[in-house]
């Protein structure tokens, strides 16, 4: 199963609501699940912690979330269907986001500690989610991909925010003007 990766031009489109679950949504979703276990056997130093569904090339608002974000053994997803911020709130805070749409690319991406959305539920029920730290950080980051809008658009061009993980799973920092150079298409700078 292909995982998109920029500058493929359909991570960069803002996605159709869902509103009504069919039999095409539920299989939707259940290649984002198998897409995103795939990906985690071929990276063994990281955690597909969630996926929506333009990173899969569908034009839908669907995100996926890890039930656990921090234990790789428990691979059971919840998909959130049309889902909405409500409100951001708390200190703005930086830390590292990575995405399987900019391989090996992470950064430190600046986004509001805490957040409230709404959604849809697979089974069609509303709910609405109060989330802080690394899963609001996780919603805020899927919930941007359905709007076109990925994790290196946050940070400025010339803060020191970029690294590249090694074959061992460290992070080295990257000099971003350099990698703009030599690559302008895969940090969208080529207008
Ligand atoms: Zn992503």
């Amino acid at each position: 199963m292909n995982i998109l990766t920029t500058p493929d031009p359909r991570l960069r489109i803002k996605c159709r609501k869902v509103n009504k679950i069919t039999p095409e949504i539920s299989d939707i979703i259940s290649q984002m699940r198998d897409a995103s276990l795939e990906w985690e056997e071929s990276h063994p130093y990281e955690l597909s912690a969630a996926m929506a569904a333009p990173q899969l090339g569908f034009d839908r608002r669907i995100i996926i979330i890890r039930d656990d974000l921090d234990d790789k053994k428990n691979t059971s997803f919840t998909a959130l269907i049309d889902p909405e911020v409500i409100k951001t709130d708390g200190k703005i805070k930086k830390d590292y986001e990575g995405c399987l749409s900019v391989p090996a690319i992470y950064g430190l991406v600046p986004r509001p500690t805490k957040v409230k959305i709404k959604a849809l539920l697979e089974d069609g029920t509303p709910v609405r989610i109060k989330a802080e730290d690394s899963l609001a950080r996780t919603l805020l980051h899927e919930i941007d991909h359905l709007n076109g809008i990925l994790f290196i658009d946050h940070i400025k061009d010339d803060e020191k925010a970029f690294f590249r993980m090694n074959d061992k799973g460290d992070l080295e920092p990257v000099d971003y003007l350099t990698e703009i150079e030599n690559n302008p298409a895969l940090w969208g700078k080529d207008e």
